[in-house]
Order: structure tokens, then C-alpha cells, then sequence
């Protein structure tokens, strides 16, 4: 470890915005939350700076005690430039600078990643990853995102798009997906994907356990209500989960094939689950993998869980002076 110094992430979420002063031994220095809802990036974007400026001046640091600056954000983006283009979520934030603006702001170097890529630096740095040279991210929650560590580096690929790995295509003429390809892995696993499936097949089915754990509302059907009916011994659930568990297991050992990682690190639905999840995809892994990369890599949760909002921003920025040499871990 080279000397201490902090760094501040913001993670640009499409209804919240979480922002994280980490110190480079992973001290989370303070942390403060945005709401992100339906913004326009006029009101917001001093809004993230003055409470950068509040957590730093909180911590006892100067206005120059910062080293750089990291920020997480949804695609899609114009990476290498730090714009968000047309975020999905945020319809008002079309062209959005917020890397030049931060670095304005701050006086630093900002740098700016994908919330994938920041997801899988935020866990080598800092979590479930620390000390791996081979490993894959999943944020696995409305939809699939990943990033990959291969030979001790973020792989970027040509054009800023590697680890659009929700978007391998797992059967031809499957289900279409929101990208608008046919049989992707979020088309199966995602879980705006699975909800809207379910609600189709559960459309006039009020007394339904699925339905009634959503609250009585098909439109309010989620992963959630799914699980509770699963643990509830439902049929048409058991089903359905076992399906999607083995569709995840094929994705798994996919990147087990390809990638040989020695850890593949699981966002949301594998720590929210628990054995539920992890019992039957360990299960059907083995099917979907040689035996070499399957013994060694280990599937887990993710250990920031929630807290990974405090850190992903910050782990783009070391990530970037990682490469440059100025950080160690
Ligand atoms: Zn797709």
C-alpha cells in the first residue's frame, strides 16, 4: 500500500444517487444519498457537488484533500468522455458532461465507468473479490449487468462494451428482450423480464400466491413476491424458480467456460435469496461448464450488498490510478 488519500464516487442510480468518501485503505470516510427520481440534471448537479463538499468538509479534509474523482452511471454512456447520453430511467438527462462538470468542481481528475464495471472494481477493491486476478460481477436485479476483472485488469473491449453479459443470447428465438434481441439472459433472468412474464401468465388469477404476496396487484408482481411463494410451497412457483435458476446456472457456466475465473460475484437476487438461489444453481452449474473451470471458481454473493452504492464510484477512480501506478491493494 502506496500512501493514504481519498477519493469521492458518486454512483448515478435512476432514483437514487449515492455518493461515498472512501479512503484508499478502504475506510468509508462518510456517505450521503440523493434522491434521483424523475430530475433534471440542472437541479441535481450542484446538489451532488455541495454534498461532495459537505462529506469532505465533514471528514476534517480540506477543499483539496481529495485525490480524484469516480462516478458510477447507468448506460448507456459515452464512456471515455464522462457524458450521460439517455439514461433509461431519467428521461430528463439526455448529454449530461457530469465528469467535466465534477472535475470543475473539485479542481481533480474525475473518471468516469459504467455502474457493471464500477460494481466488480467495488468488489475487488473492497469486497468478495479482494486479491482474485479473475473474476466476473452480476449485478442481477431488474436487469443483468457485468463487469470483468481477466489477468488483474477491467476488460473494456474495443468499443466500451465488454460484459454486456445479461445479453448473450442462451436460445435462439426465445423470449425477445428489451434490447431487442431474441433468447438473451436477461430475457429469462432479469427481473423486470421474469415479473412481466409471470403477470402475462398469471393475468385474472387475483387469488393467486404470487399475486397475493405482491399485495393483491399484478402490476406490483416482483422477484420478491415470486420467492414468498416459492418458501409458501406454490407449484406454478417452484417451477418457474427452478427454471430461472437453471438459466442462471447456464450463464454461469458460460463465463466459467470462457473466462475461467476464480470468482463469479452476485449482486441482489444470490444474497436476498440466499440458499434458495444458491442451492439449486450450484446444482445445475456442472451441467454447463468442463469440470476444470467449474472446480475453480467459486460463486458468491456479493459483500458490499448494499452498501456497494457507497463504493462503486470511488472504485472507478482508483481503478484508473491503480493502472497508473499509484495505487496498490
Ligand atoms: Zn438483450
Amino acid at each position: 500500500m502506496k500512501d493514504i488519500f481519498t477519493v469521492l464516487g458518486y454512483d448515478i442510480g435512476g432514483t437514487k444517487l449515492g455518493i461515498g468518501l472512501v479512503r484508499s485503505d478502504g475506510r468509508l470516510l462518510g456517505q450521503a444519498r440523493i434522491e434521483n427520481k424523475d430530475t433534471r440534471p440542472e437541479e441535481i448537479l450542484p446538489q451532488m457537488a455541495e454534498s461532495g463538499r459537505r462529506l469532505i468538509a465533514a471528514a476534517g479534509l480540506d477543499a483539496n484533500g481529495i485525490r480524484a474523482v469516480g462516478i458510477s452511471a447507468p448506460c448507456p454512456a459515452d464512456i471515455p468522455n464522462g457524458v450521460l447520453t439517455a439514461p433509461t430511467n431519467n428521461p430528463h438527462w439526455r448529454n449530461v458532461p457530469v465528469k467535466q462538470y465534477l472535475a470543475a468542481q473539485f479542481g481533480v481528475e474525475a473518471y468516469f465507468d459504467n455502474d457493471a464495471n464500477a460494481g466488480v472494481l467495488a468488489e475487488w477493491f473492497f469486497g468478495a473479490g479482494r486479491g482474485a486476478q479473475n473474476l466476473v460481477y452480476l449485478t442481477m436485479s431488474s436487469g443483468i449487468g457485468g463487469g470483468i476483472i481477466a489477468n488483474g485488469r477491467l476488460v473494456q473491449g474495443a468499443s466500451y462494451h465488454a460484459g454486456e453479459i445479461g445479453h448473450m443470447v442462451l436460445t435462439p428465438d426465445g423470449p425477445v428482450c428489451s434490447c431487442g434481441l431474441r433468447g438473451c439472459y436477461e430475457a429469462y433472468c432479469g427481473g423486470i423480464a421474469v415479473a412481466r412474464r409471470v403477470q402475462r401468465e398469471l393475468a385474472g388469477q387475483i387469488e393467486h400466491p404470487i399475486v397475493k404476496f405482491a399485495g393483491g396487484k399484478l402490476a406490483d408482481i416482483d422477484l420478491i413476491a415470486i420467492e414468498k411463494a416459492v418458501r409458501a410451497g406454490n407449484s406454478y412457483a417452484a417451477a418457474l424458480w427452478d427454471e430461472f435458476c437453471r438459466r442462471n446456472a447456464q450463464a454461469y457456466g458460460m463465463l466459467m467456460n470462457i473466462l475461467n475465473p476464480e470468482k463469479i460475484i452476485l449482486g441482489t437476487i444470490a444474497w436476498a435469496a440466499g440458499e434458495l438461489f444458491m442451492e439449486p444453481v450450484l446444482k445445475y452449474v456442472p451441467h454447463f461448464a468442463w469440470r476444470e473451470t467449474y472446480e475453480a471458481c467459486e460463486i458468491v454473493p456479493s459483500q458490499l450488498r448494499r452498501e456497494i452504492g457507497c463504493y462503486a464510484g470511488a472504485a472507478v477512480a482508483f481503478n484508473q490510478l491503480h493502472e497508473g501506478g499509484e495505487f496498490g491493494f
